[in-house]
């Protein structure tokens, strides 16, 4: 670990990763290694948790090559000496903040979306100007050696390499002096970055998850919020850091809403043999979920068959804050439905929680809606939607309290591994004498005078 951070940050210091040239060549590697290998790394994928070809296609690779693109074509813009105007005691000069990379930087991923969360990151360090060790989530160990193999064949060690390993490897790469961690997984987890940093006074992303909720009123149009709601809660089974964690739903509409939420998941045929559904990631994982599936709540669903690492898309009829399903982040197949009466009450109580990642409201009403999304904190989310947002690279994705410290995508993704260093310059032309030795009087009254002209 000490040979690479040591190599990287050599590489680093030689100025070779700051040439905009190098930059985009780098991006381009990037995108002929997984254009290269789109075969090998759906072959990965299927084997880690059944994620069909379709669904690495629409959910991990697409939203990297529209990244790479989008970095690409804007690295001359971001990379550009941003001007900005003087104030009158500076009176005459010029202002201005040039971009520079951090340095060495680390990245961790999550193993829900392996390809997309740790290479979404490392096209923002790579347009930014860093050297990158990559760290993947260990869970899908089929992706995992994968990305360390393709990293490897395709980029030098001391500008981009991959660290494969589990909490003790983890442990040793924190102790290391970075420039910027990246983190992308659990609040748990975050928190132990987070103090690992501190140590170096290292900046940090963390991009972490919650409870996200999901409000349907009872304007909404029922058949369409199901229909987006289902495609959004079982994607990737349930396994995504932004689906709707639970529904609240006004009361005077929760049977409506059961019924076409049921209706959509039979319509969806989630099964392996389609190619639409995935496995959960790992037994301890199985387990987790099915102590929130109590039996008397369950509306639809609630097969589970432990040796294939399936758990068919369930609803959760009448559940209440006091329930199990409602103590930590779902991730998984499992859709509560709560039902309220007052929406100030259903805020307010939110509120009471963590701030999450997401935030979704399902309704025709302009006046919920936006007493919605001005009451509650949030990372982002969707009216009328979910989880789409996260396509849109000009929307920042992060989180807000425990959900997340900072953002990324498009340019906030680039900014993330950017520290922008304010110029002020100087001709020398001219010199007003008001702030030099000896001070006086008159001086101070000209000071005073030329300050309320700002
Ligand atoms: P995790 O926190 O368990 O693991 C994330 C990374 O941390 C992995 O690389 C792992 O090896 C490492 N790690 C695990 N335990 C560690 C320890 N004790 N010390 C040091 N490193 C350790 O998260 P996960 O299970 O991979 O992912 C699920 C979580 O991630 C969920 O909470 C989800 O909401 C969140 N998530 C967030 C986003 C986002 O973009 N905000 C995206 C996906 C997942």
């Amino acid at each position: 670990m000490q040979t690479i951070i040591s190599l990287q940050r050599a590489f680093y210091n030689s100025q070779a990763t700051k040439k905009i040239a190098f930059r985009r060549e780098q991006l381009e590697t990037l995108e002929r290694m997984l254009t290269e290998n789109e075969a090998a790394l759906d072959d990965a994928i299927y084997k880690d948790f059944k994620k069909s070809a379709f669904e690495n296609y629409v959910s991990e690779l697409a939203l990297l090559y529209h990244d790479i693109k989008q970095a690409k074509r804007n690295l001359k813009r971001w990379t550009r000496k941003k001007k900005v105007s003087t104030n009158l005691m500076n009176f005459p000069a010029s202002s201005y903040m040039l971009s520079e990379p951090l340095g060495v930087c680390l990245v961790m991923g999550a193993w829900n979306y392996p390809y997309q969360l740790s290479f979404a990151p490392i096209v923002a360090a790579i347009a930014a100007g860093n050297t990158i060790v990559l760290k993947p989530s260990e869970l899908p160990a089929n992706t995992s050696s994968l990305m360390a193999k393709l990293v490897a064949d395709y980029f030098r060690p001391e500008f981009f390499t991959v660290i494969e390993g589990g909490i003790p490897e983890t442990t040793a790469l924190l102790k290391q002096k970075f420039d910027k961690i990246f983190f992308t997984g659990s609040t748990k987890v975050g928190k132990i970055v987070y103090k690992a940093a501190a140590e170096n006074l290292t900046p940090v992303t963390l991009e972490m998850g919650g409870k996200s909720p999901t409000f349907v009123t009872e304007e909404a149009n029922i058949k369409m919020t199901a229909k987006r709601m289902v495609w959004a809660k079982f994607l990737n089974a349930g396994q995504t850091c932004i689906a709707p964690d639970y529904v609240l739903v006004h009361a005077s509409i929760q049977e409506k809403l059961l019924e076409a939420l049921k209706a959509e998941i039979i319509e969806a045929h989630y099964a392996f043999e389609n190619n639409n559904y995935l496995q959960i990631i790992n037994e301890d994982h199985m387990e987790r979920l099915q102590k929130m599936m109590v039996p008397k709540k369950i509306y639809f669903g609630g097969e589970i068959h432990k040796e294939t690492r399936y758990i068919q898309p369930t609803i959760l009829k009448d559940v209440t804050f006091n329930d199990v399903v409602m103590e930590e982040e779902i991730f998984g197949p499992i859709l509560p439905v709560i039902p309220y009466v007052s929406l100030e009450e259903a805020i307010e109580k939110v509120n009471t929680l963590p701030k999450p990642l997401a935030c979704y409201v399902f309704t025709e009403n302009k006046k919920q809606k936006s007493q919605i999304l001005k009451s509650i904190s949030f990372g982002g989310g969707a009216v009328n939607d979910a989880v789409m947002h996260i396509t849109n690279p000009n929307l920042p994705f992060g989180g807000v309290g425990d959900s997340g410290i900072g953002s990324y995508h498009g340019k906030a993704g680039f900014d993330a591994f950017t520290h922008y260093k304010s110029v002020l310059e100087k001709p020398t032309w001219l010199e007003f004498p008001l702030k030099y030795y000896p001070y006086s009087a008159s001086k101070l009254k000209w000071l005073k005078r030329l300050m309320k002209l700002q």
